[in-house]
């Protein structure tokens, strides 16, 4: 987890926003290799190995295991059919750098579940992005531009933080949709299964059978009247 990034992270308990503390028993090149974040409002503790850090403990932690188990077998089946694994990062890559619009360098970009998949090919495209990769589908190294961390069906991102955010079919969950809508920072863009609904607060921009995009509204926008709707 790299150092910077931390003050991009919550605690994924329901309470007050808060930033977490982080310890570093072992540090290297900015990376939390292993340590601990800690919550100061409720006292959570997440541990940080071999660079991850863990918000998925609890009961949520095996669920978690067990989707990316099954997300990793499927994976590396793709990726034993000599290269075409490779070609279909790429691909996955091309349309998480289209979808997103990630045309200019800087900024985080958050990759959940599958999409973690092109985490190496999207980094190599585009420069000077941090990117945090949640759930990985497959074993990513935590290091330079990459981050990485296991959640639970929270997310464990700042309000305003994420330029663009990706998510797959396990993790599209109503809590996972409303937290990455939150998380964006005014126009920034979120990907997710074209079979979920786009959250209220976000523009849809575009779908095809697979995905559909959306922006949240540019700051001029966030004073416009709107209309109250439930959603949590
Ligand atoms: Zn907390």
């Amino acid at each position: 987890m790299f150092l910077e990034l931390v003050d991009s992270l919550r605690c994924v308990r329901p309470h007050e926003d808060s930033w977490l503390v982080a310890r570093a028993d072992e540090l290297v090149e900015r990376h939390i290799v292993r340590g601990e974040l800690g919550c100061p409002v409720c006292e959570a503790r997440y541990a940080v190995r071999d660079g991850i850090v863990d918000f998925a403990a609890d009961a949520a932690r095996a669920q978690a295991a067990d989707a990316s188990r099954g997300s990793a077998s499927t994976r590396a089946a793709a990726q034993s059919d000599s290269g075409a694994g490779a070609e279909a990062n790429q691909a996955l890559a091309l349309r998480a750098a289209a979808l997103l619009g990630l045309t200019e360098p800087g900024g985080l970009v958050v990759l959940v579940g599958e999409w973690t998949a092109c985490a190496c090919q999207l980094l190599d495209m585009i420069e000077g992005v941090q990117l945090l990769a949640l759930n990985p589908a497959q074993e990513l190294q935590s290091g330079g531009p990459l981050s990485l961390a296991l959640i639970p069906d929270v997310l464990p991102l700042a309000a305003a933080s994420a330029r663009g955010i990706a998510l797959d079919a396990a993790h599209a969950t109503p809590s996972l949709l409303a937290g990455a809508a939150r998380a964006l920072v005014p126009s920034g863009r979120l990907i997710a299964p074209a079979s979920t609904l786009v959250p209220e607060s976000l523009r849809e921009l575009a779908r095809d059978d697979e995905h559909w995009v959306a922006a949240a509204n540019p700051p001029s926008n966030v004073s416009a009247p709107v209309p109250i709707a439930l959603r949590r």
